[in-house]
Formats: structure tokens, C-alpha cells, sequence
């Protein structure tokens, strides 16, 4: 065995660009959509946003096939806003947070929601419903540059042609500079780091074979597939 081994680092495409964006954590924050917290039947809906993260490296990309996971019956979507930071930013106010917003991508919190039930109601960690390989399917970022602050604007995901999840961004409980300013109070947040912004109403099961888009209005659509279960 190899003591020494070259460890590729999980990237995403740059719309318009020929250099990618090099994912240093990925953060998800829990129950920011009013119409997803009442149809979980959990939590209140004046609780401060709470945080988790996904390993980097279950980043997955435009057209991939993300095998369905080991260990869950009830595998599920979640349609997400996904920010991208540019710069470190460390205790910054709601008024300075949009600086250290490089871009926005559409993406996916897949979850296995059955251990997530079951983590939420014996009061263990949620690693084994959210943290898992491949559960971060996440389309290319889109720069401030090119699209602006997407703060407002649909936010829906399709399977095999179906609608199942249709908000607006703007129906967020913590909107994206309260939560880079709260987030960055818990932890400095650098360049590479990508945020999983919550997700509206209307989650749900997908099987193998299943085809999902994500729009995001000003985005590009994000498109992946789930292929054959693994285990
Ligand atoms: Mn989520």
C-alpha cells in the first residue's frame, strides 16, 4: 500500500469560465422554508437556523448518475439555493455579507430520510441521513459578476418531467445574508466554502432511473440522475 498518494480536490464548473471552483466545506442549514418545517412536523418555526455540513467530496455534477445509497428506504430530494463564498469572512454583519458572496448554484441536499427521522428522534447526529457519499449534487456557479444577489425568484425541482418542489427564494425563514452572518459567527468562512441554503415544501421520495431538474430563476437549469441501488 501506498504511504503517499495524490487526493483530488472536489471542484465546480464557473459558468463562463475555464477555471473551476475549488470546494473547500460544504454547509447546509435545516429548516428555512415555513411550508417545509410544517410538512416535517418538527421543530418550530422561530428557531435561529441551524447548521451541518457534507463531506466536500460529495460533490456531484451536471449529468451525473448518483447510484442510489446503501442503508435507506426512503431516499429523498431537496431543492436548494447553493452559495458560493470568495472571501474570508469571519463575524460579518447581515450589511457586509453579501462581499464574501462569490456566485449561486442550484443544487441538491439529498437525503436519506428515514435515518434522518430516526437521528431527530432519538437526538442523535444527522451525518448518517445527510452527510453521505454523493449527497451533494451541485450544478455550476453562476458569479455575482454575471447574475447579481439571487435574494428573490423561483426555486423549483422536476422529476422525470414533473414539478414536486415550487417556491421563491424570497420565502426563505433566514434569508442569504443572515445566514453567512450568523454562519460566520460559528466559523470562519473562506474562499471554497459553499452554502445549502434550505429547501421549500414539497420534498420527496426518488428511486432508480429517475431524472431531476433544478431551476432557479436566473440560473441555468441542474440536471442529474439516479442510478441502480448499491447495495
Ligand atoms: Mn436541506
Amino acid at each position: 500500500m501506498e504511504l503517499v498518494f495524490p487526493l483530488e480536490m472536489p471542484t465546480l464548473a464557473i459558468v463562463g469560465r475555464n477555471v473551476r471552483f475549488p470546494v473547500r466545506r460544504i454547509y447546509c442549514v435545516g429548516r428555512n422554508y415555513v411550508e417545509h418545517i410544517r410538512e416535517m412536523k418538527e421543530g418550530d418555526e422561530r428557531d435561529p437556523p441551524f447548521f451541518f455540513q457534507k463531506p466536500s467530496d460529495a460533490i456531484v455534477s451536471e449529468g451525473a448518475v448518483v447510484p442510489y445509497p446503501p442503508f435507506t428506504e426512503d431516499f429523498q430530494f431537496e431543492a436548494e439555493l447553493v452559495v458560493a463564498i470568495g472571501k474570508e469572512a469571519r463575524n460579518v454583519s447581515v450589511g457586509e455579507a453579501l462581499d464574501a458572496v462569490f456566485g449561486y448554484a442550484a443544487g441538491v441536499d439529498l437525503t436519506r430520510r428515514d435515518r434522518q427521522k430516526e437521528s431527530f428522534k432519538k437526538g442523535l447526529p444527522w451525518e448518517i441521513g445527510k452527510s453521505f457519499d454523493n449527497s451533494a449534487p451541485c450544478g455550476p456557479i453562476h458569479t455575482v459578476a454575471d447574475v447579481g444577489h439571487r435574494l428573490k425568484g423561483k426555486i423549483a425541482i422536476s422529476v422525470n418531467g414533473e414539478t414536486r418542489q415550487n417556491g421563491d427564494l424570497e420565502q426563505m425563514i433566514w434569508n442569504t445574508p443572515e445566514i453567512v452572518a450568523k454562519l460566520s459567527e460559528q466559523y470562519t468562512l473562506m474562499p471554497g466554502d459553499i452554502i445549502m441554503t434550505g429547501t421549500p415544501a414539497g420534498v420527496g421520495p426518488i428511486k432508480p432511473d429517475d431524472k431531476l431538474v433544478v431551476y432557479i430563476e436566473g440560473l441555468e437549469p441542474f440536471s442529474f440522475s439516479i442510478g441502480a441501488r448499491e447495495d
